[in-house]
């Protein structure tokens, strides 16, 4: 989608600290993380959030995919015993940016901390 910055990521027309990709999805680091890993799964395709992935056709394979990333990600950056995806749906939710993004977030105790 045009004027879509993580489209733009996607495609690696806007630079960011790139750390997993496949055919489906790409991972870096959040420019604002809150946690001492904050890593976004985003999917290639424009998907506006997960509600609008339910009537995607490509739905399981994305989620596939950001299964095997979260836990990549989550070897790579020695996260696996302790780690939270969470995705914002919605402005209500507080998304800000409107393409499907997962936050993976670890590194630390989380307690409550959310996103
Ligand atoms: P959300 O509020 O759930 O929509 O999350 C959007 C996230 O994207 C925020 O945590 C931002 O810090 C992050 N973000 C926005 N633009 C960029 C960018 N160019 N590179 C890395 N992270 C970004
Ligand atoms: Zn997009």
């Amino acid at each position: 989608m045009q004027d879509c910055i993580f489209c733009k990521i996607a495609k690696h027309e806007i630079e960011t600290e790139m750390v997993y990709e496949d055919d489906f999805v790409v991972a870096f680091k959040d420019m604002n993380p809150v946690a001492p890993v904050h890593i976004l799964i985003v999917p290639k395709e424009h998907v506006n959030n997960f509600y609008e992935l339910a009537t995607n056709s490509q739905k399981a394979l994305i989620m596939g995919a950001v299964t095997d990333a979260a836990a990549a990600i989550a070897d790579q950056f020695g996260t696996s015993d302790g780690f939270r995806l969470i995705t914002n749906n919605g402005k209500d939710a507080g998304q800000t940016v409107f393409h499907l993004h997962f936050h993976l977030i670890g590194g630390e105790v989380l307690g409550a901390k959310l996103i």
